[in-house]
């Protein structure tokens, strides 16, 4: 195949395929490591069923996922004195998720990230796609894998318990051709890293860009803004856009630039500073070409006040640090928060922005007869 999405698998950490039974336990029970709890979360307008299953491990990290969207509703991790807190932005109930919302804790697909102009063409044949984004197409379109309720398997082993979304694509959804069988499994281990592993297959030539969307605020969901968040980015380059945040094409140096995370610097220091590229974003919305190739470390932050870390490392050869800028406080969030502006970040693994229109970016297409396959683990610490 054309990309590079080579997937290094770690000794024992084959892909959970999820064929194992359902030991659920009771719902509000005290459930042990490497045990998921599976429980109604409601249904949707059309009557599909909702479940969520819940994930732990030794070290009392939990994380909370539905089958909408494969969203990670919670994830709660000690901070260095012990104390639990859940360090995703997301809703109480069901009825959040299906109202419109930033794609709090979502699968992204077919395609992460924007499409210009939504459209591309394949071997001569131009696939027009939704514009739900100004005149560019934006994760997937208005229906993409983040509102869709994906089949759901559950498998469990000493030290690591893992759910996997399953879902077939029909040929022509949101414009993209070919079916498209599409897997996401998340794994929890007991080394507090949360293992995502993406997988898709074709029967038509077509461009897949998965990835996740959970927004962090390490200090807790509901603890402010993230501004004080310390980051490093493991990127020499990184895209620049236009003003509707596609990329020019240029691989720009960040050095001397708002950009340059190489060393661990705060998500505020420089994110008012009026540089042209931030006024297009209204702060970071952008994708970072990340240094070397395979399964490599892609970022870092630490949270000074908890302590907490988040390691990011992927296959992928992209990272978008998107700093929540569209968040306006208008969302009323779990136990009633309210999400200002920059209240939570993402990091998200992908390929670059409109890879499709860009033949000199790492190519998105997948061919019939290929299998995409991309690795992003995100290991959550703390630093005393
Ligand atoms: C994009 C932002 C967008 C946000 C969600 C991010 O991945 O880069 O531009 O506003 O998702 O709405």
């Amino acid at each position: 195949m054309q990309r590079a999405v080579a997937i290094v698998l770690a000794a024992g950490l084959s892909t959970a395929c999820g064929t194992g039974p359902d030991t659920s336990a009771t719902p509000g029970a005290p459930a042990a490591s490497g045990a998921i709890t599976r429980t109604a979360f409601g249904t949707t307008p059309e009557g599909a069923a909702v479940e969520s299953f819940t994930l732990r491990n030794a070290g009392g990290i939990e994380i909370r996922v539905i089958s909408l969207g494969g969203i990670i509703t919670h994830l709660t991790t000690p901070d260095r004195t012990g104390a639990m807190a859940d360090i995703v932005l997301g809703f109480d109930t069901l009825e959040g998720y299906l109202d419109e919302h930033p794609y709090f804790g979502a699968i992204i697909g077919r395609y992460g990230n924007r499409i210009g102009r939504a459209r591309f063409s394949i071997d001569g044949v131009e696939y027009p796609l939704a514009a739900n984004n100004g005149p560019n197409h934006l994760h997937g379109g208005i229906k993409g894998f983040d509102k869709v309720v994906w089949d759901a398997a559950t498998s469990e082993e000493a030290g690591r318990s893992s759910v996997t979304f399953t879902r077939t694509s029909p040929d022509g959804e949101e414009g993209y051709p070919g079916h498209l069988r599409t897997s996401v499994t998340y794994t929890l281990t007991d080394e507090n890293a949360l293992v995502i592993e993406y997988e898709a297959t074709t029967d038509k030539a077509t461009h897949v860009n998965l990835t996740h969307h959970s927004y962090f605020n390490l200090a807790g969901h509901n603890a402010g803004d993230i501004l004080g968040h310390e980051l490093t980015i493991d990127a020499d380059r990184y895209t620049p856009v236009d003003d509707t945040l596609i990329p020019t094409g240029e691989l720009a140096p960040v050095e001397g630039s708002p950009f340059d995370f190489r060393e661990s610097t705060a998500i505020g220091a420089r994110i008012d500073t009026g540089n042209p590229q931030l006024t297009y974003g209204l702060g970071y919305d952008h994708n970072w070409v990340l240094n070397g190739t395979g399964f490599r470390r892609a970022a870092f932050v630490v949270e000074p006040t908890s302590g907490r870390t988040l390691t990011v490392e992927t296959t992928e050869p992209g990272l978008q640090f998107y700093s929540g800028n569209f968040l306006d406080g208008t969302l009323t969030g779990k136990g009633g928060a309210m999400y200002a502006h920059r209240a939570g970040f993402c990091l998200e693994t992908q390929h670059f922005p409109d890879s499709p229109n860009k033949p000199s970016f790492p190519s998105t297409l997948v061919q019939p007869g290929e299998t995409y396959r991309t690795r992003t683990v995100y290991t959550f610490g703390v630093q005393r």
